[in-house]
């Protein structure tokens, strides 16, 4: 008995009756995610029974002025991958004393849409691709890049194998596993096209329960990044090189501009292009899963498209950057669909065209979305609005 590892892994169920739940909740910045923990006594399966709880608003930018208290309440249960045995993670959104949600708390709205008849009797089912990027902790430069340089243009990156290729795989193995664990629906992992950045899917999963297992996920990836020393970014565009070229047109001509214009071409070769990190949305609901749906896809793609700037909106901060057209998406300002295409802001598979029923795929969320905005929006326009 020498390390800390030793007690971390002290065994305490055999102590009658207590466990210990670690309650989590959304920052401030609607992307931190914040928790502490508590010891409980008994045995629980459903959140409804746990005991709600506070924290100081006032620490997390979520409250200001004398009543700084905030409200937990719990919503779902998942099993701790870290402190295992019968301990507990316990998901929650947030409530001002006076019963109203915090800004933060976009699970309230959300909830409202899913447990609307008409969307409980589609039963929609979500495939959430979350895609992040491993950085640095100190230099916040992406791992496995060279220090302050750049690696060799993409291509062998994304599914690659090999030390020249992907970085951090112990951490998505450690993370992968944990979430199973959990008991989210994470449905696999993946390396993606830049060095360094990764994804996992969650879903399947039916209604807000997508949204809730990918915030969990989101908390057990940061859990285990923080073991491993490493930061993940959400950014949807972590590396952007800018091509200065656009103001040059309009200035005459000199040796100076001349020079800078071709100084920023060669730095931008050097620095390369890199893809942006996305939210990608699969999306179904039972019309579309039954013979025929694939007018029920088209439909729903239709009415996606007439409120396309109100879903760019709320589908990630700074998702400009990433939504330029290029890099298998498709411009921020117009919405475009298409069958096993990539360069669009709505995509049906390959297989869904053949059979003629399945699912699509919403490409623009970015990759700091938040999943209950993003699965309620698509919910309530595809199955409440009614143009
Ligand atoms: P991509 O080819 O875009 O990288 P992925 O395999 O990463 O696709 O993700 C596809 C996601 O779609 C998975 O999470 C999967 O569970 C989900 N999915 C599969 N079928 C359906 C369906 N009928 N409705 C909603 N989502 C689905
Ligand atoms: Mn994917
Ligand atoms: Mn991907
Ligand atoms: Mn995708």
């Amino acid at each position: 008995m020498s390390s800390v590892t030793d007690f971390v892994n002290l065994n305490i169920s055999n102590i009658p009756d207590k466990i210990i739940a670690e309650y989590i909740w959304i920052g401030g910045s609607g992307l931190d995610i914040r928790s502490k923990a508590r010891t409980l006594s008994g045995a629980f399966d459903n959140p409804q029974k746990l005991p709600k709880w506070n924290y100081d608003g006032s620490s997390t930018g979520q409250a200001h002025g004398n009543d700084t208290e905030v409200i937990l309440y719990p919503q779902a249960i998942f099993k701790d991958p870290f402190r295992r045995g019968n301990n507990i993670l316990v998901l929650c959104d947030a409530y001002n004393p006076t019963g109203d949600p915090v800004y933060t708390n976009k699970r309230y709205d959300a909830a409202k849409v899913f447990n609307h008849p008409d969307v409980v009797a589609q039963l929609p089912w979500f495939g959430l691709e979350q895609e992040y990027t491993l950085m640095e902790k100190d230099t916040k430069w992406p791992l496995g890049w060279p220090q302050g340089g750049f690696p060799r243009p993409q291509g062998p990156y994304y599914c690659g194998v090999g030390a020249e290729k992907v970085v951090g795989r112990g951490i998505v193995d450690a993370h992968y596993k944990a979430c199973l664990y959990a008991g989210t629906n994470i449905g696999g992992v993946n390396a993606e096209v830049m060095p360094g950045q990764w994804e996992f899917q969650i879903g399947p999963s039916i209604g807000i329960a997508a949204a809730d297992e990918l915030w969990v996920a989101r908390y057990i990836l940061e859990r285990v990044a923080e073991i491993a020393g490493v930061i993940i970014s959400f950014d949807p565009k972590p590396i952007a090189v800018s091509l200065l070229l656009e103001n040059t047109s309009s200035v005459s001509f000199s040796l100076t501009l001349f020079s800078n214009t071709f100084g920023t071409l060669f730095t931008y070769i050097q620095q390369g292009d890199w893809n942006g990190a996305g939210g990608h949305t699969n999306y179904s609901t039972k019309s579309m899963r039954e013979d025929g749906g694939y007018e029920a896809i088209q439909k729903a793609i239709e009415k996606l498209g007439l409120r396309h700037e109100a879903h760019i909106a709320r589908y990630g901060e700074g998702n400009e950057r990433r939504l330029t057209g290029h890099h298998e998406t498709a411009d921020i300002n117009t919405f475009t669909w298409g069958v096993a295409k990539r360069g669009v802001s709505a995509r049906v598979g390959r297989d869904t065209a053949k059979e003629g029923k399945g699912y699509f795929e919403d490409r623009r969320p970015g990759s700091n979305m938040d999943p209950y905005v993003v699965t309620s929006m698509v919910a309530e326009t595809t199955i409440l609005w009614k143009p």
